[in-house]
């Protein structure tokens, strides 16, 4: 296979264009598996390493937002001042694969995946995250929500590359939560973020794992805006997590059974929501 590595967005954007099946190279945690098991036998690469806008970030005030580029590793997350704009996407960052991997591996190659199973992707579903796409014919944005369209399905066009993410800074709390077969090295079988909006008091929670895309918990969250303040009872946080159970639409696969993704949702949102009101 043939790799090139380009310095720019624009170089980048002009091969994807020259080369249409091009597959993009980030930190190859993901894409190296899929060709050393035969899955992909990509005859150009494109790898996007060498473009240093794509490990950028940038927290703009004005708007309080953060946007952080595609080829932002878990590891420069969890370490960088992202964490403190982004505290669940910090914290769905440390339970990614080890330490290699999370140095490798980056927030764009997430995406590029879009496996239901994807770490980030909650976190991006519960705060309405914006991603921004280029190709040779410019740039464009679209809804987290409008991305992903499957399982390991994403509305990418031919020739388009992930820029990166714009996450608003939310005043109040928000957490991510995962199960796996271990507390390490896992791929979830079920996970949640769940965010809290100080200013008037409403959540936002979106389930991994338990769906053919990330889903959100609408139905649960219109529920807890119609519960009176303080929201602080246990009996309240178990009937939440129950509410985002019922919402989520799991399979039996090789990881786990449907019954046991549906339970451990409950017991993951009403976790979190208990925590989102402990402080
Ligand atoms: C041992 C191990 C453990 C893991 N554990 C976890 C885990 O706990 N949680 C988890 O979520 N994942 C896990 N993964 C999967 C993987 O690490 C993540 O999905 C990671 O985010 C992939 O990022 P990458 O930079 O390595 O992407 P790559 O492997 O380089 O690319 C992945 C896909 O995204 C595409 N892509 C990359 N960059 C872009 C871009 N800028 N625009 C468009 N498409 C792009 C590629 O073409 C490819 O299809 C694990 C993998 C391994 C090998």
């Amino acid at each position: 296979m043939t790799v090139h590595s380009p310095r720019t967005i624009d170089q980048a954007v002009t091969l994807l264009e020259k080369y249409p099946s091009a597959m993009i190279l980030s930190g190859g945690t993901d894409f190296m598996v899929e060709v050393n098991f035969n899955h992909r036998k990509p005859s150009q690469v494109v790898s996007t390493r060498a473009i240093e806008e794509l490990r950028q970030w940038n927290i703009d005030h004005d708007t309080n937002s953060i946007f952080i580029g595609a080829g932002v590793t878990y590891s420069t997350i969890e370490s960088s001042d992202i964490a403190q704009a982004a505290p669940a996407l910090a914290e769905a960052s440390r339970t990614v694969g080890s330490p290699q991997i999370r140095a490798a591996g980056t927030m764009g190659g997430n995406l590029g995946t879009c496996s239901p199973a994807g770490d980030t992707l909650p976190v991006f579903a519960a705060l309405d995250a914006k991603i921004l796409l280029a190709s040779n014919a410019g740039r464009r944005e679209v809804s987290f929500a409008d991305f992903m369209v499957g399982p390991k399905k994403n509305s990418l066009l031919a020739g388009e590359m992930v820029l990166g993410v714009s996450l608003p800074i939310i005043e109040g709390w928000q957490g991510y939560a995962k199960v796996g077969v271990r507390n390490a090295m896992v791929i979830s079988i079920a996970s949640a973020c769940l965010v809290r909006n100080a200013s008037d008091d409403s959540v936002r929670v979106a389930l991994g794992s338990v769906g053919p895309t990330i889903i959100r918990a609408r139905a649960a969250e219109s529920w807890w805006l119609d519960q009176g303040a303080p929201r602080s009872s246990s009996e309240m946080h178990t009937e939440f997590g129950a509410r985002c159970a019922a919402e989520a639409s799991p399979i039996t696969d090789h990881r786990s059974t449907a019954e046991y993704r549906r339970h451990a949702i409950k017991v993951l949102c009403t976790r979190l929501a208990a925590r989102s009101t402990s402080r």
